[in-house]
């Protein structure tokens, strides 16, 4: 079953077609990377899906409903941006806690999100700390731990490693593998990074100018391209 289904996606910004017609099913609890360079737009379909941009034309579904004209907060997806968009004169523990308190939960319930979160990711020991008082590291993980207690159905992420020393990206590309097996939720990842996508992906979604080049496995992408677009980019040499 599709979790998360876009049909005849269109976006445009004026004159400028910047999606075009994309139609593309999510299977439920999947781990799927959309890869494609720099303006190709990654971060447009993303937005459309997580309600923060509407489609021209074309309709939105998650979890069966058509969400398409829904407010962010009504689709239960949480959303990771690769510059952590963390509240600086909050504490850890408030910038968690904060998306919870506009869903009326109790304060119980609030405290226990948390301590899941922060043992998933361990953060424990950083609760009580200000953003600026983080590595760039531990600023992810406190943004990747303020989706994880909203107990979305689908992850959205943005680029989420793209500010991080190449050290760091790689433990955290292993780090959130890890996650999607604990959770067991939807993800959805967006980078212009072949190596992410090729070692991250259950499956690849290949964009290009506002097209679907290709959806596949990553070793199927790799030895059965379907374009000259998809050879180059994914057989490209680091
Ligand atoms: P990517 O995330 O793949 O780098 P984007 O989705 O951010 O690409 O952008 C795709 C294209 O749409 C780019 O050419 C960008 O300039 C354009 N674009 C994105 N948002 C807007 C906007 N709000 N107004 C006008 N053009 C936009
Ligand atoms: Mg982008």
């Amino acid at each position: 079953m599709a979790d998360v289904s876009l049909s005849d996606i269109t976006r445009r910004f004026g004159a400028t077609e910047v999606l075009r017609g994309i139609d593309l099913d999510i299977a439920d609890g999947s781990f799927t990377v959309i890869v494609g360079p720099s303006g190709c737009g990654k971060s447009t379909l993303l937005r459309i899906l997580a309600g923060l941009d509407a489609p021209s034309s074309g309709r939105v579904h998650i979890g069966g409903r058509d969400v398409t004209g829904m407010e962010p907060a009504e689709r239960r997806i949480a959303m990771v941006f690769q510059n952590y968009s963390l509240y600086p004169h909050m504490s850890v523990r408030d910038n968690m806690a904060f998306p919870l308190r506009s869903l009326r939960m109790g304060r119980a319930a609030i405290a226990a999100a948390i301590d899941r979160a922060a043992e998933i990711l361990r953060i424990g020991d950083l609760l009580d700390r200000k953003p600026a008082q983080l590595s760039g590291g531990q600023r992810q993980r406190v943004a990747i731990g303020r989706a994880i207690v909203r107990d979305p159905s689908v992850f959205l992420f943005d680029e989420p490693l793209s500010n991080l020393d190449a050290a760091l990206r790689g433990q955290m590309r292993v780090e959130l593998a890890e996650l999607h097996r604990m959770l067991g939720t939807t993800m959805v990842y967006v980078t212009h990074d072949q190596v992410e996508a090729m070692t991250m992906a259950e499956r690849i979604v290949v964009l290009n100018g506002g097209c679907l080049e290709q959806v596949g496995a990553p070793m199927e992408l790799y030895h059965r391209p379907a374009t000259r677009f998809v050879a180059g980019f994914i057989g490209q040499p680091q």
